[in-house]
């Protein structure tokens, strides 16, 4: 359950949407990842604004920020889900190396 980022076209009569958070690109609250991405993205797009000599070149930045950061994080959530929220042999096996990770971890 999400949704993949997308950049924003340059709008036809000059009033511009510009779509953050989880607007612009949800995750599933299993990633454990969407409230940083909508800050992260606040932040961005508040330094682009503030920055750049126009609001085309400001969003055009800010996109070039978002996306990959956006898209690196649902492909991480994928893989947690299939992991760690699994219910299958795969969860078992996240189990086992976590387990077998600990033991290697030495202990105070
Ligand atoms: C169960 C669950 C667990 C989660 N756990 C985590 C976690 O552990 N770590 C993490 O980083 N993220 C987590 N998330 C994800 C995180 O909550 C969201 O990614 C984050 O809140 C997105 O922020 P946002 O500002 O983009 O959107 P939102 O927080 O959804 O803010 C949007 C706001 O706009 C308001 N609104 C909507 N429509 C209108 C309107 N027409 N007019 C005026 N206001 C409107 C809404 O009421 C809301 O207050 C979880 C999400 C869920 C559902």
């Amino acid at each position: 359950m999400d949704k993949q980022p997308f950049f924003h076209e340059q709008p036809r009569d000059g009033r511009q949407i510009v779509y953050i958070g989880d607007a612009n690109h949800a995750v599933s609250p299993f990633s454990g990842n969407g409230a940083n991405l909508a800050l992260m993205d606040a932040c961005d797009l508040a330094d682009q604004l503030c920055g750049c000599p126009s609001l085309h070149d400001a969003i055009k930045k800010y996109d070039q920020l978002s996306m990959p950061r956006a898209q690196k994080s649902l492909r991480f959530s994928h893989i947690a889900i299939a992991g760690v929220h699994s219910t299958s042999w795969r969860n078992w096996m996240v189990q086992m190396l976590i387990r077998f990770i600990g033991l290697l971890v030495p202990r105070r």
